[in-house]
């Protein structure tokens, strides 16, 4: 039967291939021991857990009555809300925890295989599948538990022009979605997530179609339906008929060909019409991602997102493994610059083998937490570890090192001390390195607000458009349930982003953007409007952000972005972007 289901359309494109479930509760969890006196604790955690996903199960059953849901809804959420009230699936938990002392997340997972082998006894058909919306229900629960997913199963993509992957899955992390890279995958959808996650990011990085916040395509889809991913209007297609998939077929050929016509601009200038040299870098985030930078004519990398380079694995990529790392890009990148951003994990983006250290706490809440630059400065062997690494790839070519997070005027201060420490340290060690360009993201509203430390210690700037929208607007990125609301053309977001760029060019520092507002052509000529001159986005946008710059007219856009800057009517400023 056809149906289709929409959510935020996060990376544009159309994917045709067969759905490829994916399961988080099978996959590994932590296990640890706990003490007897922490025990009730655990329990009181696990009760929470389990009441909690009742609520999500409750407000599903509301949206379920309304007219025009999918009738399979109202039954899948009864059949869950059952099972998670069958005291055989959460007493086995509790007494788990109390007889093992183990967390709540591995009692979870054992009871679940014991109540499936049970069900793969079952004669009844029926019955043997319904084993599949108990490893829903676990998943729920321990999604509540955890807030994070794990390593994807993989499998093998099939060959064939109609069987493209699709990954269907409740949540991705972005440690999940980075594993794309060395798979074959058409496209993705997800229940959750909001358009600037990390996960998202990595899917525009990937340039495959996904779309995330469906809420509902998880238990609606089995393995193997036909899918059709609409990445640009958000739309999954379940099962469709021959003239839908004729349709889309077609449409995939035209927007092949579109993408064709733009390899022409590779070559050419990236200048507006008046003569105004625009720069055009690309955020990578592992090195192999260097030659598409390359391929599509970037002038350099204006963000490498290094975390990337501490995920999926269970050791920390020691100096010399990142020095090598940073090295391929550099020397990948010829003469061209290359930003390396220092680690920016925490909030959405998790490493298991930094699981032990400071940020490692459940943190209230993680995107105000210990994250980034701060993290870097609670762990700061670590963290010099990653400055060596980078200050040596500097001999190789030109490398300019951005620091993430920043707000404080004392943490601009310790972020240089540590950079004069591994300096001192590479000269002890006799490690050749050179000069290196020092940037602040300008991410957080304080710093755009307080840039005087920011223009007098640092060498340039990079605006990180994705938090600055998240802080500025109190709006989880990754949190579907907000994501109306995460608004880029927010008139506080457009002042914070033009004050910046003014400030910085009172003083003749070079200014940034690197956020996704960069990559996005229809914002291309506000942000020259505003007086940018450097943006940087996945190699994927450069060309038609390129596109957007040799058809516009710099001066002429100062002056309406000027006028725009004084509304504050959201209607008003869309209206103005659209004659823009
Ligand atoms: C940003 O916040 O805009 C940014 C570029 O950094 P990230 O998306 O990695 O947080
Ligand atoms: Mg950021």
């Amino acid at each position: 039967m056809t149906f289709s289901l929409h959510g935020q359309a996060v990376s544009g494109g159309i994917a045709i291939g067969r759905a490829h479930l994916v399961s988080h509760a099978i996959l590994e969890v932590a296990h640890y021991q706990l003490r007897e006196r922490d025990v009730a604790g655990e329990v009181g955690r696990f009760d929470k857990a389990v009441a909690t996903a009742g609520a999500e199960l409750d407000s599903l059953r509301a949206e379920a009555s309304v007219p025009g849901a999918p009738a399979e809804l109202s039954a899948f959420v009864n059949v869950h809300a059952m099972i998670l009230a069958d005291p055989t699936l959460t007493d086995g938990v509790r007494e788990l925890i109390r007889e093992r002392r183990c967390n709540a997340e591995w009692a979870m997972v054992q009871q679940m295989q014991l109540v499936v082998d049970q069900f793969d006894e079952f004669e009844d058909a029926y019955l043997r599948e319904r084993k599949q919306d108990i490893v829903q229900v676990v998943e729920r629960v321990l999604r509540v538990l955890q807030g994070k997913q794990r390593k994807l199963a993989r499998r093998k993509a099939a060959t064939g022009a109609d069987d493209d992957l699709i990954v269907v899955a409740n949540d991705l992390s972005p440690a999940d979605t980075i594993q794309f890279k060395n798979l074959r995958i058409g496209g993705f959808v997800t229940d959750m997530g909001g358009s600037t996650s990390h996960t998202a990011i990595v899917a525009r990085s990937l340039a495959i179609p996904a779309v995330v916040g469906m809420q509902y395509a998880r238990p609606l889809i089995q393995d193997d339906d036909l899918l059709i991913v609409d990445g640009t209007r958000g739309v999954l297609i379940v099962d469709p008929d021959g003239g839908v998939l004729r349709e889309y077929r077609l449409r995939k050929t035209e927007l092949e060909l579109d993408r064709t016509k733009l390899q022409r601009l590779v070559t050419g200038r990236s200048r507006t019409l008046d003569g105004e040299h625009v720069e055009l870098h690309a955020n990578i985030e592992l090195p192999q991602d260097a030659e598409r930078a390359r391929d599509v004519g970037a002038d350099g990398v204006g963000l490498f997102r290094t975390e990337f380079l501490f995920m999926n694995r269970d050791e920390l990529p020691d100096e010399d493994e990142q020095f090598e790392a940073y090295r391929s890009v550099v020397k990948a990148l010829g003469d061209k610059p290359v930003t390396i951003r220092t680690l920016d994990i925490g909030a959405d983006k998790e490493a298991r083998a930094l699981r032990n250290r400071a940020g490692n706490r459940a943190a209230p809440n993680p995107a105000l937490g210990l994250r980034a630059i701060r993290f870097c400065l609670a762990e700061p062997q670590l963290f010099l570890v990653q400055l060596r690494a980078i200050l040596r790839a500097s001999h190789y070519g030109k490398v300019r090192l951005l620091i993430p997070m920043l707000a404080h005027a004392q943490e601009i201060e310790q972020t240089l001390a540590l950079i004069e420490l591994a300096r001192f340290q590479l000269r002890e060690a006799r490690q050749k390195f050179d000069a290196v360009a020092i940037g602040g993201m300008i991410e957080i509203p304080a710093a755009a607000l307080a840039l005087g430390p920011f223009l007098r210690r640092l060498d340039f700037l990079s605006i990180g458009t994705n938090d600055l929208i998240q802080y500025t607007l109190a709006i989880d990125r990754t949190d579907g349930a907000v994501a109306h609301l995460y608004d880029p053309l927010h008139p506080a977001v457009l002042k914070l982003m033009s004050q910046t760029i003014q400030s910085a060019q009172r003083v003749a520092m070079p200014v940034a953007v690197c956020g996704e507002m960069a990559g996005d052509p229809k914002l291309t000529r506000l942000l020259l409007g505003m007086g940018l001159r450097e943006f940087s986005m996945h190699p994927s946008q450069l060309l038609e952000v390129k596109q957007q710059v040799m058809m516009a007219d710099a001066a002429q856009l100062a002056a309406r972005v000027a006028r725009l800057l004084k509304l504050d009517e959201p209607e008003k400023i869309s209206e103005q972007l659209e004659k823009l």
